[in-house]
């Protein structure tokens, strides 16, 4: 078996290697169902084998260790300028293995990749502790202070949604802090992770620093299980999330987690509605829905909600679905047909619950995983369609008469990742946005995330945060030191 395009392998210790039993598994292209590649499956053996080899490059006196910080940062650095050279290669790569359109992935996915690994460049050089006097000491007896150390080897794991911007947030920032890494894509996306591997490479970062491995859920298991892993940094769903804080339990290791969401957006009728309407159907249907911070749940004022929907309606129905690779798509196909077949159940739920089917909810062509971008009003918050994550474009209305009846809503809503609110009255604006339960509020905008800001969520939604200079806190230790100086 060759490294190729059509048969890859894994990163493990600065070597392209198949599984030690030499399992292997396919990616497919959703839009055309037929097969893009082959990879590795990683099991126990070739876990253990990537963990090593992220020790070996952690150990005290290894060349990542010893690296001074500034030349750390700028291998970081190139890796973003890399990803940039190479931005139409990884977006083609991307559309094709997860079904989005090549367009978006060229100007969302790769350059916002590329900046994350160039504003994390930055902190390398950056991360320091404090002198703390002693509180209960004379001044002058001891001199102490806190130093900022690597975590050691992190585990990260990855959804299929953003695989290659999924990545760049957890490996930028883990790089930044000087820990090793052992990534594991997600089984229906691996390829732009694996290509991100020869960059990495050619960036200059010393073998066994940054290992990716593929596989399955059961390859995610046993990486979280091995018990020299220090640290696991997970993005997924919720319940996946809560089987690795369980697995974690038993060397204590470090979690964070970027989890699930079902993210309320509140159109007031003061808005400017024209760009409330194209923004709350960007916030759902861009990336076919399959965003974590996707605004799917939508509350209209009352008095403007019929003039909403149709506008919505109208949106929806404008929105061309097709193969990814086609410069004039929107919407590609949904990521896999077992997850088509999820989202469809959904929509077979609303319907038998009661809700109106105000567009879409049905599959487009015959070939591949395509869905018609999808509405439904008349719901209730205990719908499934209302309470569940859905993870596809599917939208759901409900009208509301105050901010209070929202609030009492969302007090069920296990998650808190995403808000939003659409006004042009600024205290309303600011007091929707302290009312909601959530780690991001987009006021008269939706999507906009960046590298600089924290990005992560409350409740259910996850522990810690991404981005920013809040996730070096997810990837350092804190040590105290404390001289007595005798006097
Ligand atoms: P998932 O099933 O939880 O999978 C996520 C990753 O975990 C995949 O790499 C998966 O491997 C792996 N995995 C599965 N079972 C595991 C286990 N027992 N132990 C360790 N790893 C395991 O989620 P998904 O369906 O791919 O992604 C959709 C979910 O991700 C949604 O809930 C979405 O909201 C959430 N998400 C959250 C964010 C955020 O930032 N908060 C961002 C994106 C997505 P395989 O896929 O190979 O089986
Ligand atoms: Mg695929």
């Amino acid at each position: 078996m060759t490294n190729s395009p059509e048969e890859r392998r894994m990163l493990i210790g600065g070597q392209w290697v198949e599984a030690a039993d030499g399992a292997t598994f396919e990616t497919v292209d959703p839009a055309t169902e037929k097969v893009l590649a082959t990879v590795p499956w990683a099991r126990g053996a070739d876990v253990d084998r990537a963990v090593r080899a992220a020790r070996e490059a952690f150990e005290p006196g290894s060349a990542w260790r010893k690296m001074p910080p500034s030349a750390r940062g700028r291998i970081i650095h190139k890796i973003g300028d890399l990803i940039l050279e190479h931005r139409d290669e990884l977006a083609l790569l991307e559309s094709k293995d997860n079904g989005k359109p090549v367009s978006f992935a060229g100007f969302a996915d790769v350059p916002m990749a590329a900046d994350t690994f160039h504003y994390m460049s930055g902190w390398a050089t950056k991360i320091e502790g404090n002198t703390i006097p002693m509180s209960s000491a004379s001044p002058g007896r001891f001199l102490s202070f806190t130093q900022r150390e690597p975590l050691g080897v992190v585990a990260q794991i990855v959804p299929w949604n953003y695989p290659l911007l999924m990545a760049a947030w957890k490996l930028a920032p883990a790089l930044a802090a000087g820990c090793t890494i052992v990534l594991k894509p997600a089984e229906q996306t691996p390829l732009t992770a694996l290509r991100l591997g020869e960059l990495i490479q050619e960036a200059g970062v010393p073998d066994g620093v940054v290992n990716i491995i593929t596989g399955d859920g059961s390859t995610g298991a046993a990486l979280v299980a091995h018990p020299d892993v220090n640290k696991v940094a997970f993005t997924g769903s919720t319940e996946v999330g809560k089987e690795i804080i369980r697995a974690s339990a038993d060397n204590v290791k470090k979690v964070t987690l970027e989890l699930g969401g079902k993210s309320p957006n509140v159109v007031y009728a003061d808005a400017d509605l024209e760009k409330a309407i194209a923004k709350s159907a960007e916030a759902i249907f861009f990336n076919q829905g399959e965003t974590c911070f996707a605004g799917s749940r939508l509350y209209v004022e009352r008095s403007v909600h019929d003039e909403v929907v149709a506008g919505l309606k109208a949106a929806a129905e404008q929105i061309t679905v097709g193969a990814g690779t086609e410069p004039t798509t929107v919407m590609g196909p949904l990521v896999s047909a077992e997850h088509f077949d999820r989202v469809m159940e959904y929509v077979e739920s609303g319907v038998a619950e009661g809700a109106t089917l105000c567009t879409g909810g049905r599959r487009v062509g015959d070939k591949g995983y395509f869905m018609a971008p999808t509405i439904f009003t008349d719901t209730k918050p205990h719908m499934r369609i209302v309470a569940e994550e859905i993870f596809g474009p599917v939208l759901v209305v409900l009208p509301f008469d105050s901010l209070d009846e929202i609030v009492a809503i969302e007090k069920d809503n296990p998650y808190g990742l995403a808000a939003g609110v659409f006004t042009r009255d600024i205290d309303k604006a600011f007091h929707t946005a302290s009312a909601m339960q959530a780690g991001t509020v987009f006021v008269n905008t939706w999507n906009t995330v960046d590298a600089a800001l924290p990005f992560g969520g409350y409740k259910q939604s996850g522990w810690g945060r991404e981005l920013g200079h809040a996730v070096l806190e997810n990837y350092l230790e804190t040590k105290s030191i404390i001289a007595e100086l005798g006097r």
